[in-house]
Parts: C-alpha cells; structure tokens; sequence
C-alpha cells in the first residue's frame, strides 16, 4: 500500500519517505480501481449511517498546496454528502482563542451514524503554532498528550479517527505556487503567505515528524501519503479508508439484522393485537 502507517513510537523521518511514490499501477488503472474502492468505501459509509453506533473522523495535513481540498474533493465524491461534514480549521477566532484548543475541534467532531472530514484540524496547534511561537514550548508540549486523550476519547466513543498527512516535495511545492500565478481560476490561492511559510520548510517537516511520531496511535493512526502525483494520493487515501472500515462490515451487518428481526417482531405483535381487537 502506497501510504505508510506509522506505529505508535515509530521514529519519522519525512527525508526518506517518498513523496512521488506510485505503486505498481499506471494512473488508468489507478482511476479504475479507485472507483471500485469508493463503491466499497460509499457501501461501508451506508452501513456506518443505518447500524448508527460508529463515526469516522478524517483528518488531512499537509504543507500549503498538499492537496488538502483537492483529496477531500475526491471523497466526496464517492460518500453521501449527506451523513458528512466537512471543517477547515483556519486562523482562531477570539472566542475560540478564549477557549481552549480542542474545544472548536469537539463541536465538530462526527455524531453517531455520520462521516466529518477535517481540512487542517487540532493538529495546527502543534505545527503552526511550534514553528511561529505563537505560544511557549511548554504549551504546545503538553499538546501531544492532550491531543492523545482527546482522540482516545473520540474512539471510546465509537469515533473510528484516520489521519492523513499528505506529503509532497519542497519541489512539488514550489512548481504548485508557481502554478497557480499561471491559471486564472486558481488567481484567488495566490497568497504571498504562502511563500513566506516556504521560508520555514524544515522546521514544518520537524515539526510535523514529531506530532506524527508522538501522536499516531492504535485507535487513532496517522498515514503518510506520497502525494506530488495527485492520482496517486486519492488511491492511497481510498484503499486507506477500505481497509479501516472493511472490518466492521460483518459487526454493521449482523447489527441491522437484529434492528430487523426485533422491528419484525413488534410488526408481528401490532397485527395481532389488531386482529384480537376486530
Ligand atoms: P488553507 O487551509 O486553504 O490554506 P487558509 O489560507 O485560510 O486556508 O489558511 C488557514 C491558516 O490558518 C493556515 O495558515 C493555518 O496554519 C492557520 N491556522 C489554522 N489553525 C491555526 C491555529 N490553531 N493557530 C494558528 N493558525 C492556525
């Protein structure tokens, strides 16, 4: 599988994980295979909806032009839009700052039965927040921990958390931004912001590698996906996703069947009591 899970305590080490890896089909099949995996994927989200004791939190993170919105695009395309919410997590308001970190982040997190993906997330707060100083070490230290109870309580909760961190090359980058100059539609994107973020690379990729290390956990994962090559990065994230929910099939299943039987059953006694009473 193109995406690399990473083990609780693994040491990472973005240098030497590709970003421009493929696998072994040709982007053709890729597409092909990817509709087949979000037929899956859309199947699971149906039963994730009906059996209503699971949710699915999606994270993405990814350096600026990553591909954040380009892969959340993609799944929307293959989930009901209807049972998902989509969040992006952008500079803190006042009233957020006044509260403590997570708490935007719990107001949006999936209910029971529904699908939230996170553009950017509580994550910001070890990443940005490390790299601009925008608090003292001390604080964003204690993040990882409390990051790390805060997904195990989402997870006791019946939350299923994947996260994805889309990593591409200081060079993808830069031919994206340059891009961008070029296409009118993607006129509005341009933001010199983005080049100044550039400026602190490395210290976005250490900073990312510890939150990855420090955070990747059995109940709540982080994935590492190659994504210079955008096919690639919506394959990698789907097979992903299928494979998360591919276990709790025959759980959802054998759960609708009893809601069946038990709703058969009072049906069953409604018209007796019906026919007791003509
Ligand atoms: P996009 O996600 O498309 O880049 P924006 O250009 O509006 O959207 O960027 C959102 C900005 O908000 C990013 O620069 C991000 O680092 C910043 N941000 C998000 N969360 C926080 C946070 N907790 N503290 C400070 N900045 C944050």
């Amino acid at each position: 599988m193109p995406a690399r899970r990473i083990s609780p305590n693994q040491i990472v080490r973005l240098d030497s994980i590709p970003t421009d890896y493929t696998g072994d089909l040709s982007k053709d099949e890729a597409q092909e295979r990817l509709k087949d995996l979000g037929k899956e994927v859309g199947d699971l989200q149906e039963l994730l909806f009906a059996a209503g004791d699971h949710s699915l939190l999606i994270v993405f993170q990814g350096m600026d032009t990553a591909g954040k919105d380009g892969a959340i695009n993609r799944i929307l395309e293959y989930v009901n839009v209807q049972s998902c919410r989509v969040s992006s997590f952008k500079v803190p308001t006042p009233i957020e700052l006044a509260h403590d970190f997570l708490w935007r982040v719990h107001a949006v997190a999936p209910p029971k039965g529904s699908v939230g993906i996170f553009n950017r997330s509580h994550y910001e707060d070890v990443l940005v927040v490390r790299v601009k100083q925008l608090v003292p070490e001390a604080v964003w230290r204690a993040r990882y921990e409390q990051i790390n109870a805060f997904e195990s309580l989402l997870a006791s909760s019946g939350t299923i958390v994947v996260k994805f961190f889309l990593h591409i090359s200081k060079k993808e980058q830069e031919e994206r931004l340059l891009a961008r100059e070029q296409d009118v539609e993607k006129a509005w994107k341009l933001s010199v912001g983005d080049w100044k973020e550039r400026e602190r690379w490395d210290d976005y990729q250490r900073a990312y590698e510890e939150a990855i290390a420090r955070c990747s956990t059995e109940h709540a994962p982080w994935y590492v996906v190659p994504a210079d090559k955008k096919w690639a990065r919506d394959l990698a994230v789907a097979e992903v996703l299928a494979e998360t929910l591919r276990p709790y099939r025959e759980p959802w299943l054998a759960q609708l069947a009893s809601v069946g039987v038990k709703a058969k059953t009072e049906l069953a006694e409604y018209r007796a009591s019906l026919a007791q009473s003509a």
